[in-house]
Parts: structure tokens; C-alpha cells; sequence
């Protein structure tokens, strides 16, 4: 019979309790107590909705007060040595000194009677960073997981390391699963992964070469610990496989699984991947001895045609993710069962079939009956976490009981699905009918770089070098975020929103004169988010009122559900910008964002591919471009900064997105005029592999992120002959520390190494949003005198 399980569920509460536990927490309004006793209730809340949507097999472990790669930091306990920790000299191993009341609390806390454990405010100072007596430490880098919006922090390796099991959380959760009447599996991330999601803390030392035996060992006893104590199933993360994986990669996974099914005692292991298909590492996976092989039948369907060509080995178990755990639509329960029946008919029965998400759950919102506000039609094609739940339980019936067992939900399923396909909420012609129209010429119709510069220099009387920007939003205060919650809850009239606006862009606008910069922006301060801004003028879109799922640690987001086709009735901005530009002579920049972030950050719509979508946001951007352009805007700028995560995960599907995303940026704004400047924004340095496509996009000025690169971007300008102006980030706005003029100017100076003077331009990193005016207005009139002393020692 098939079994149902799911690899992850939601960790943040369906009122987003986790967060206010540790955000109080930190603050000392909360004890360790009340903190672990919230996690234990959002646990067992989470075991008992799987249990009553009779899911066989439930996870724990899943569950985790900030990142569960961080968990695996702790577990191993391979805390960088700036964390002070371990703070005695005597390390006992946890197994020994572990009375049963500890393993079954939860984590231990400095100070108690396990010091050699992590304790909590380790953990936290590791994700946050820690100023305290005796600790100033900042926090561990972070970064996306694979392609989703989910950001980890990021282990540190170095030579001689040791990876002795440090944390209890993994086997108390257990034990406390256990004890409340569920045989959970527990989740781990696997040996290979959690290593090649770190980083070396030395330039040529590889974690992979040099660690796998020490972390493997570990590994190998935290197994067989959770096999005494009666594991059944303990599932192992391995997202890394569905990567390009190198022989040596797959030889060390050849390796490190050959160790653990050495521990695994009665335990049985399932080697998951997820976010794709797992390519021709699947023979080398097949053989490997572990007991089942999870795989994502959703984002890799190449995973099926793997199965069919190769089979599944007669000892092993399938756990076969086709209900989707990152998007949030309903799925097609009827090629789903199809897709089931074909599996068992491959397997010679469903015996040794797991129906399952094809990934942790932890990616999309738990819950969509309490989103009273959505219309009911769309609400109908939605499926948030505790749904999918159903969907996987109600297809493991279908297998094992046959279709006529499920026959009423499969109807309604059907109807649903019916009501996407032909509902006039997902289909508008018109935009359907520009698109094509629009198509045949590709709708870019700008003369060359060195044309468009030579009209762009003469109308805007831009310094002929070194000319100074910033890239859009200055401080949101406190009382800019109030009114905008103000108005949201229509406690203000909308005159006196609108004037506070004024107020603040007037502002900054005066701000930015005096300080001297050249180009100006408005500040965003009317923008909450730079795409829900946008989405809610746009047709196409919906929101959710509790939809959140964990970006990083306790900050949450809610991505608007992109449903339908994407149509803009009315001009978005260009009320502000006229506003801005009013006030001042210099040019005051357009500021939008582009069609792949607007996409990347939001829940997008299956029902058609990803690149078709990208082209009606691109329309859309398009439309309000050349408005903004015939409103007087001199200069626009459409921010791209989730263009690299968007990349798909596997380098053979590059080629195919950055066309699609190139010639949607090159949509959106390839309809101005020469005269009018197009500037772009990325948030990230690496771009060095694709920066043909970046020079494709062919924005007359890009302001990219730099200052901490290590000047790792400008290297690629040595090779790589960049015809269009450039503004390297030269004031790192992730810090609260301002830069000095002599450290600008020496980065200033740094560009002019591998670009033209007459390229370059000087700007910050990215948007101010975060600062403080303390902390950027010093850093800002730093950088103006930066760039101006620079531009006298060149000659003219
Ligand atoms: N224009 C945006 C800002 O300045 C860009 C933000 C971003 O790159 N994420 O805030
Ligand atoms: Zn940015």
C-alpha cells in the first residue's frame, strides 16, 4: 500500500507566531522558556494537521527557530571560532551528559549544565549577530536557497575542523514527536549538500576534498542515534543534486551514503532531492544504499522519463513529489493519479510508493480558508500547505483504493481546474493581441549605444565624468512606515497621506541638491515593497491577507499571486515622479521595477510558461515607461535585481531564460525615445558568467553592487569590453558605517582601472531603505566630494 508523507511543513505559525516569539525574545521581553514552549505548541499544532489530513509518514525536525542549514551548523557544531564558543574547555559528547528532561526540552541555554552544546544565544548570534559583554560579532552571511525567495546562513569550513554532535534539537524533536503518538522521520540535510552550500574561510581549501570523512562521521552518529531511538524513516536533503554535480561530487555521495547505510541500523534512509530533476546522476543514485529516492515530479518532470528508462531497483522505495510545494496552485489530481499509477505499474505495485509534495512546504502560505477576501472563483483554484496536504493524502487513496474512491473529489477538482482554464479573469485579449503585434518588431526600436549617448550627454549636462546617483528609496523612518499602515487601515484621510508623501519627497529632493548629486530620485516613500507597490495596480493580480511564508529568520513576506494576464489600466507612478520633478531643475529619475523581479517575487501562474508571463509584465512596465517619458521623465530606471536568482539551476537551461529575460527588459524599455536614459539596477556583483546578457539588456546606465565584491566584478571588465556607462556601488549600504571619501575615492579609482573615465559613474550599492539619514547623508556627501576630487586629478 502507498504511504502519504510530506517533507516540510510550514514553521512560522498560521499567525505568524514564531516570529513575535523570537522577536520578543531578542529583546528580552520573552524567557528561553516561554520561547521553546511556543516552538513545542507550533510543533505538535503542525503534527496534528497531518495527522487528521492522514499523512502516513510526518516529518519532524522540520520545524526551526531561524534556518534549519543553521540547525545543521549547530548540530555538527561547527560554529566559527568569533562566536566565542565553546566557552569551556571540556567538550563532553552530547550522548553522555544528556539527561532524558534535556533531550526532551529543546535547545540547551548558555550558562545551563551542557555548555558544550549550542546553546540558543550562540545560535541566534551566528544568525543575527551579537553585541554584548564579551561578544561583538556581526552575523553570519546568508543567501538564497536554490531559486526560492528562502534565504540560509551560510556554513563556514576550514582545515582541521571537527563536527561533533552539538545540538539535541533533531533527536528532542523526536522524542517529543514520539511521545505525542507520531512515528515521525526525522529530516536532516545531507552530508553532500550542507557542504556545498558552505563556504571555505580559506581561498583554496575545498570542504569537499578535505572534510567529508570528519562531517560523514558526524553524520554517522547523529543516524544512529536517531535509529536507537526507533526512528523508522530519516529523510536526507540533497537539493544539491538536482544541480550540475561533478564526478567528484558524486563519487564523495557515493562515499558518504556508503557510511551512513553502515549506521542507519533499522532506520531507513531516504536520499530527497527537490527544485528539479536529478539528470544522469539517477543510475549512480539508484545504486546507492539507501531505501528510497525522493524525487520532484513537478519542476522535474525529466525525473519521470528516468524512472521509465531506468526503473526503480527492487529494494527501493519512490517518494514521488507531484503535488507542487512551491507555487500555490490546486493540482490536477487527475494526471496526478495518472502519473501514481504509472509509477506503481513501473514498480510492479504500490508497496514501496510514497505519495508526497515535491518539496518542503515551507515555501508556500499555510492556509487558504482563513482568505476571506479573495473572490470565491479564484479561491477555488488555491492550494496553501494544509491543502496540499489533503491533495497528497487524497491521491494516495486513489492509488490504493482505486479512482472510484476519490470519484467526488476528482470531480471537483476537474471543475476547478475547468473554471482556470476558461474563467476571462486569466485571459484578456486585448493584451493577448498587443503582445503579438508587438512581437513582430520585438518592439525595441533604439539607435546604438554611441548614438543614444551622444543626444543623452548633450539634453540632460551631466559632468562629462563621474556623474553621481543613487538608486532609489531613502530612509523609510518610522513615521514613513506609519502613515503608509495609517492609511492602510483608512484611519487618515487620503489628502493628508498624500501631503506627508509631498512633505518627505520634498525633502529629499533638497536633501539630494544639497548635497549635490546629479541625478535625483524621489525616495519611494509611498512604495511598501518595491513589487507589491506595483502588482496592486495592475490587473492580474491578487492578494492575500495572512499568505506568509519565511524569507529569512523572522521576516516574512506575502508574494502577491500573479493569476492572471497582466494588464496596466492606469499610469502607476507618474503622479510622484511629476511631483519630484516639479521641485527641481536636475533630473529626477522614473523608478520601476522590471518584469523578472516583479515575477521572481511573486506566486506566478502554471497555467502558461514563465516567459510568456514575463512578456505581459514587460508590456506592462513598457506602458508606464513611455508615459513616464511623456510626462518629462529625462531618465527612468527599471531595477532588475532578481535576474540572477531567477537563473535556473542547471546551466543548460540558462541560454533559454536569459533570452527571455533580456528580451523582456529589452520590451519594457526599448520604446523611448534616444534622448531618454535608461538606467538599471542589480543587487548582485556576479554576474562575470553572463555579462554578455547583462550588455545585451542594453540599458544606457547600469548601477550594479560593488562594495564589497573585492573588486571581483570589475575583473570582467578587463576581458569583457562594456560599451554602456556603469556605476560600480562604491558605499556598501548594508552597514550602518559610513564610508570615508578617501575609501571612495579609491574605489572610484578602482573602476577607472578597467573602465573610462567617461563610463563610469559613482553611486551606492543599492537602494537607502534600511538607513538611517545619520547614517547616509554623511556616507552620501562623502562620495559626492569622493567623486569630485577624483575628477580634478583627471585630465581634462
Ligand atoms: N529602487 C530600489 C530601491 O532603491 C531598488 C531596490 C533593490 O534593488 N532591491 O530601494
Ligand atoms: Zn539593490
Amino acid at each position: 500500500m502507498a504511504l502519504a508523507t510530506n517533507l516540510g511543513y510550514p514553521r512560522i505559525g498560521p499567525n505568524r507566531e514564531l516570529k513575535r516569539a523570537t522577536e520578543s525574545y531578542w529583546k528580552g521581553e520573552l524567557s528561553v522558556e516561554e520561547l521553546l514552549a511556543t516552538g513545542a505548541e507550533l510543533r505538535h499544532r503542525a503534527w496534528q494537521i497531518q495527522r487528521d489530513a492522514a499523512i502516513d509518514v510526518i516529518p519532524c525536525n522540520d520545524f526551526s527557530f531561524y534556518d534549519h542549514v543553521l540547525d545543521t551548523i549547530a548540530l555538527l557544531g561547527v560554529v566559527p571560532p568569533r562566536y566565542g564558543w565553546p566557552s569551556e574547555t571540556t567538550i563532553p559528547p552530547y550522548y553522555e551528559i544528556l539527561d532524558p528532561v534535556n533531550l526532551l526540552g529543546s535547545l540547551p541555554v548558555r550558562g545551563g549544565t551542557t555548555p558544550a552544546l549550542v546553546d540558543l544565544d550562540t545560535y541566534f548570534a551566528m544568525a543575527r549577530g551579537a553585541q554584548r559583554e564579551g561578544l561583538d560579532v556581526s552575523a553570519m552571511e546568508m543567501t538564497k536557497w536554490f531559486d526560492t525567495n528562502y534565504h540560509y546562513i551560510v556554513p563556514e569550513f576550514a582545515a582541521g575542523q571537527t563536527f561533533d554532535v552539538s545540538s539535541p534539537k533533531v533527536f528532542a524533536e523526536l522524542a517529543e514527536a514520539r511521545a505525542a503518538g507520531i512515528g515521525a522521520k526525522p529530516v536532516l540535510l545531507g552530508p553532500l549538500s550542507f557542504i556545498r552550500l558552505g563556504k571555505s574561510r580559506a581561498s583554496g581549501f575545498d570542504p569537499l576534498e578535505e572534510l567529508l570523512d570528519p562531517i560523514v562521521e558526524g553524520y554517522a552518529r547523529v543516524i544512529e542515534r536517531l535509529s536507537s531511538m526507533g526512528a523508522e524513516w530519516i529523510q536526507l536533503d540533497e537539493p544539491f543534486l538536482v544541480t550540475d554535480c561533478s564526478p567528484q561530487e558524486r563519487a564523495a555521495l557515493e562515499h558518504a551514503y556508503g557510511k551512513l547505510a553502515g549506521a542507519k541500523g533499522n532506520a531507513r534512509l531516504i536520499l530527497q532531492t527537490y527544485f528539479g530533476d536529478v539528470g544522469d546522476a539517477y543510475p549512480g543514485l539508484a545504486e546507492l544504499p539507501v531505501d528510497a529516492l525522493g524525487l520532484d515530479l513537478v519542476r522535474g518532470p525529466q525525473n519521470l522519463e528516468l524512472v521509465r528508462k531506468h526503473g526503480v531497483p527492487d529494494d527501493k522505495w519512490l517518494v514521488a513529489g507531484v503535488v507542487d510545494g512551491r507555487n500555490v496552485w490546486i493540482t490536477d489530481l487527475d494526471s496526478a493519479l495518472m502519473c501514481l499509477h504509472e509509477l506503481a505499474g513501473l514498480m510492479g505495485g504500490t508497496d514501496r510508493l510514497m505519495v508526497a509534495p515535491s518539496c518542503s512546504l515551507l515555501h508556500v502560505p499555510i492556509d487558504v480558508r482563513p482568505e476571506t477576501e479573495l473572490d470565491p472563483e479564484l479561491l477555488s483554484w488555491l492550494s496553501f500547505a494544509n491543502q496540499k496536504l489533503e491533495e497528497v493524502a487524497v491521491l494516495t487513496r486513489g492509488v490504493n483504493e482505486g479512482r472510484e474512491a476519490i470519484a467526488s473529489v476528482l470531480a471537483e477538482n476537474r471543475k476547478a481546474l475547468e473554471s482556470r482554464g476558461t474563467s476571462k479573469r486569466t485571459r484578456n485579449p486585448t493584451v493577448r493581441g498587443r503582445l503579438t503585434e508587438l512581437g513582430k518588431g520585438n518592439g525595441y526600436q533604439r539607435s546604438s549605444f554611441a548614438e543614444r549617448r551622444a543626444v543623452q550627454r548633450r539634453r540632460l549636462g551631466l559632468p562629462s565624468r563621474l556623474a553621481t546617483t543613487s538608486i532609489g528609496s531613502y530612509p523609510q523612518t518610522a513615521s514613513v512606515r506609519q502613515m503608509r499602515a495609517r492609511r492602510r487601515k483608512h484611519e487618515i484621510p487620503e489628502a493628508e497621506y498624500e501631503k506627508f508623501i509631498e512633505e518627505q519627497t520634498r525633502k529629499v529632493i533638497e536633501l539630494q541638491e544639497d548635497i549635490g548629486l546629479d541625478v535625483l530620485v524621489h525616495g519611494e516613500f509611498e512604495r511598501s515593497d518595491m513589487v507589491e507597490y506595483f502588482a496592486q495596480q495592475l490587473e492580474g493580480y491578487a492578494f492575500t491577507q495572512h499568505g506568509w511564508v519565511q524569507s529569512y529568520g523572522s521576516r516574512y513576506v506575502r508574494p502577491p499571486i500573479l493569476f492572471g494576464d497582466i494588464n496596466r489600466p492606469e499610469p502607476m507612478t507618474v503622479r510622484w515622479f511629476q511631483y519630484a520633478q516639479s521641485l527641481t531643475d536636475r533630473p529626477v529619475k522614473g523608478m520601476l521595477t522590471g518584469p523578472v523581479t516583479m515575477m521572481q517575487w511573486s506566486f506566478v501562474r502554471d497555467d502558461q510558461p514563465r516567459s510568456e508571463t514575463c512578456r505581459q509584465l514587460a508590456l506592462a512596465v513598457r506602458d508606464e515607461v513611455l508615459d513616464l517619458e511623456a510626462a518629462g521623465a529625462k531618465v527612468i530606471q527599471v531595477d532588475e535585481p532578481a535576474l540572477r536568482e531567477g537563473q535556473p539551476l542547471r546551466r543548460s537551461d540558462w541560454p533559454d531564460y536569459l533570452k527571455w529575460a533580456v528580451a523582456a527588459f529589452r520590451l519594457a524599455t526599448g520604446g523611448v525615445a534616444d534622448e531618454t536614459q535608461i538606467h538599471t539596477h542589480m543587487c548582485y556583483s556576479e554576474f562575470n558568467d553572463i555579462i554578455d546578457s547583462i550588455a545585451a539588456m542594453d540599458a544606457d546606465v547600469l548601477l550594479i553592487e560593488n562594495a564589497r565584491s573585492d573588486a571581483k566584478l570589475l575583473e570582467v571588465f578587463r576581458e569583457f569590453n562594456y560599451e554602456q556607462e556603469i556605476g560600480p556601488g562604491v558605499y556598501d549600504i548594508h552597514s550602518p558605517r559610513v564610508p570615508s571619501v578617501e575609501e571612495m575615492g579609491a574605489q572610484i579609482r578602482a573602476s577607472l582601472g578597467v573602465l573610462d573615465d567617461g563610463q563610469v559613474w559613482v553611486n551606492p550599492d543599492c537602494g537607502l531603505k534600511t538607513r538611517t539619514y545619520e547614517e547616509c547623508v554623511p556616507a552620501l556627501r562623502n562620495m559626492v566630494e569622493a567623486a569630485r576630487q577624483v575628477r580634478a586629478t583627471l585630465n581634462t
